[in-house]
């Protein structure tokens, strides 16, 4: 269960959590007609708190919301600013934040005519997705017998909501089958990401991450990319199999909910030494002080505040 908080932001203004409700004719709740973000504020070393790279995730709601034909009644700046009032309405030093652009409700068919656009913004308190232990010792992953999306299917570049049922396919069969998470190919056969997450592999002290072509370009993922290259590592994007993970030295997903998140096993083979493995424990290291604000290089990724 989500952790109540006292407010979320809906349609311009701060209502009690209990009140942020729609009708059951909501187009996006029949056709998926919405876009969605998920974004983390952490809590600082020096006590103050930050929200990782706002302006990007609002800037990337837009977008999403322009792929799909959705004009948003918000600027990004009214986003952004929304953002940090709901966090401050709710005392959160720390927490997930889930905005959500959807058609309402009026007509019924599938064109959403002139529906009402709604915006709304949640946040609670949200620790590790796949638990702590999970950042620690690695996960358990197969390849999904579902495909991710061809990109002329579903625009995987939106954070759609339509989207979301192929990711809701692939994980709920990879916990049934006594996973933790799933790994997505595309309709070529090559590794594409996760249900939610972007996936990196390790060889020979080289990074490696399927191309942007069909896969959401993650921040997580630009931020890991950044870090790793900033560290002295190579960085390359590569058209990979799902052979190659097996007998990669290291596998993680990366993802603002997953953080990063060490992959120990793929379809029954040991990844590596079967634990988290030096590079990602490295770059977990390295990405906790960045989002703590504990590394100034990386301050512009930090939207400030104080509850
Ligand atoms: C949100 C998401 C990611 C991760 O993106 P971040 O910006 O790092 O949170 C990766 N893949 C998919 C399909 C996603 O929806």
């Amino acid at each position: 269960m989500v952790q109540k908080s006292d407010k979320i932001w809906f349609d311009g203004k701060l209502v009690p959590w209990d009140e942020a409700n729609v009708h059951v004719l909501t187009h996006a709740l029949h056709y998926g007609t919405g876009v969605f973000e998920g974004i983390r504020a952490y809590e600082c070393s020096n006590g103050k708190s930050a929200v990782f790279r706002l302006e990007e995730h609002m800037e990337r709601l837009l977008d999403s919301a322009k792929i799909i034909g959705l004009k948003v009644p918000f600027d990004r700046d009214q986003l952004v600013e929304a953002t940090v009032a709901t966090l401050k309405a709710n005392g959160l030093k720390a927490g997930y934040v889930r905005p959500l652009v959807f058609v309402g409700a009026g007509a019924m068919g599938v064109h959403p005519g002139q529906n009402p656009i709604q915006v709304c913004i949640a946040t609670w308190p949200w620790g590790a997705y796949l638990g702590e232990e999970a950042l620690e010792k690695g996960i358990r992953v197969k390849c999904s017998s579902f495909t991710r999306h061809h990109v002329n299917v579903m625009m995987t570049k939106a954070k759609s909501c339509g989207n979301y049922v192929n990711s809701v396919l692939a994980k709920t069969e990879a916990v049934a089958d006594g996973y933790d998470e799933a790994i997505m190919l595309d309709p070529q056969g090559y590794v594409a990401e996760g249900s939610g997450e972007n996936i990196f592999m390790v060889k020979d002290d080289v990074l490696y991450t399927p191309p942007l072509h069909n896969v959401l370009g993650g921040f997580t993922r630009d931020s890991v990319m950044t870090l790793a290259a900033d560290l002295g590592y190579e960085v390359r994007e590569a058209t990979l199999g799902r052979d190659m993970l097996y007998i990669a030295d290291e596998v993680f997903f990366t993802g603002t909910a997953a953080e990063i998140t060490p992959i120990r096993e793929i379809d029954r083979r040991t990844i590596g030494e079967g634990k988290a493995g030096p590079l990602a424990k490295l770059l977990q290291a390295e990405f906790f002080g960045v989002v703590k604000g504990e590394n100034p290089d990386y301050a512009f990724w930090l939207h400030e505040y104080e509850v």
